[in-house]
């Protein structure tokens, strides 16, 4: 992935696939300042191996663009010659950039840059120490410092869109942040934050409230916000109590889902990678949570993660997030409405699933066309089938009622090349089709 960064610190879209492929490695490319540069003879390489994450586009983005102005500025600071017949004019190169835990997931507090003088035969090196040398590190500085604020700015996890010339009524949207996107939010001239799509304004948009809970962390330093973040402005804690799938592989796993990229990712860069939480954490985060949510915004717990095919900790999928509802709902009793996302499992495994405190289950539909789930989920399909998940879907109602089984549909993916619908008015009939065939009144009659 390669990333272009302009002067003016705004992410532009990923260089063509040509040059990407020949830069393999390479994540971070100034252009076109610096290639002109280069031209002129006073070049400059910046560049930065590392593994990128899905996910964390912004803040690869947001990392590359504060090291981007720390390479201008140093690059502005030294302006020596303008080069001679023989050799191309002194400059100012990076020979490396790197962080202290050389992790790319997160914006380090800090990034150090390596920098070098290549000086032609104008210049002595004994002339250019300690000014020139001085005057860099001014500036380095100065950017060091930007790039500590950086470390504390994170994307928020979701905003809320309102009016706009549509009317929109309030609607939470999760923030999945692509530079590429041609939406924009930023701050318009009476310093409100819009939603804006190639110039014209689309929606108000408000940031959630940081939580007083966020502030704490645990005993073993863990913070509450990737122990159990919060969604939907405070009121739901995600728990993604497992980050690993058994549905593995391009045969099985779901083509929207990220889940095993990521430890995938993780595996090959040789780092430590906890795919299940423990229990313990959970229940420390959510103390922190309970304690510091005066005012209760926080009313139900999302427990979630990968499908279990076989068994996590000798344990099958109901009994492995089960014990984390029993466990929460033993040391916070009622404190919280219990959910689980889960497979569509029988009747025994829901009930399971109810026996250890969890209210409303979503055994997920993803898509609805039966075409389009056994290519989207196949390993859905191999191992349960698109019409087995539905009955055993209705079972689950008549364990937690209808109205706290709630499966989902991934809105849109109907619609991803090469196999979805051609156009959106089919996608909307067939997921439309879905939602009916829930909602179908009683006497339910279903078809299969
Ligand atoms: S079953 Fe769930 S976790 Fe597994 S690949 Fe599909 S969406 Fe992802």
């Amino acid at each position: 992935m390669v990333v272009l960064v302009s002067r003016d610190g705004v992410a532009r879209a990923p260089l063509g696939r040509q040059r990407a492929a020949s830069l393999p490695d390479v994540r971070l490319v100034l252009v076109p300042e610096v290639l002109q540069r280069r031209q002129d003879g006073r070049g400059c390489r910046v560049a930065e191996r590392a593994q990128r994450f899905p996910g964390d586009v912004v803040r690869d983005a947001q990392e590359q663009i504060e090291i981007a102005h720390l390479a201008f500025a140093a690059l502005d600071a030294l302006h020596l010659d303008d080069g001679t017949d023989q050799f191309p004019s002194s400059n100012l190169e990076f020979t490396a950039i790197s962080t202290p835990t050389n992790a790319s997931n997160v914006i380090p507090g800090s990034a150090t840059a390596q920098l070098n003088i290549r000086f032609n035969n104008l210049q002595r090196g004994a002339d250019l120490l300690p000014p020139r040398r001085d005057r860099a590190l001014e500036v380095a500085g100065h950017h060091r410092r930007e790039l500590g604020e950086a470390a504390l700015r994170r994307p928020p996890e979701e905003v809320a869109l309102t009016g706009g010339p549509f009317g929109l009524r309030r609607t939470i949207v999760s923030v999945r942040v692509n530079p590429g996107s041609p939406y924009r939010i930023g701050r318009r001239d009476d310093g409100t934050l819009g939603l804006s799509l190639e110039g014209g304004s689309l929606a108000d948009v408000t940031l959630p409230p940081m939580p007083e809970y966020y502030r704490h962390t645990l005993a073993g330093g863990k913070t509450v916000m990737e122990t159990a973040p919060t969604i939907q402005w405070g009121y739901l804690i995600y728990l993604t109590v497992l980050r690993l799938c058994q549905y593995f592989g391009a045969h099985e796993e779901c083509g929207f889902c990220d889940i095993n990229h990521n430890w995938r990712q993780h595996k090959k860069a040789g780092r430590p990678y906890t795919g299940v939480k423990p229990v313990e954490d959970v229940l420390e985060a959510l103390a922190l949570i309970d304690r510091y949510d005066t005012g209760q915004v926080s009313k139900a717990y999302t427990l979630t993660g990968g499908s279990v095919t076989s068994t996590v900790d000798g344990l099958a999928e109901a009994d492995f997030y089960g014990r984390y509802a029993q466990a929460i709902e033993e040391r916070f009793p009622g404190r919280w409405i219990g959910k689980v996302v889960a497979q569509a499992l029988p009747k025994a495994d829901a009930q399971r699933f109810k026996d250890y405190g969890i209210a409303i289950y979503h055994p997920n539909y993803e898509v609805w066309d039966k075409r389009l789930f056994s290519l989207i989920s196949p390993g859905k399909e191999r191992y349960v089938g698109r019409e087995e998940w539905h009955r055993r879907i209705l079972d689950a109602a008549e364990i937690f009622g209808p109205a706290n089984v709630i499966p989902n549909f991934v809105a849109g993916v109907e619609l991803a090349r090469p196999f979805g619908f051609e156009t959106i008015d089919e996608a909307i009939a067939s997921t439309t089709a879905g939602m009916k065939w829930s909602y179908a009144p009683p006497p339910r009659k279903h078809t299969f």
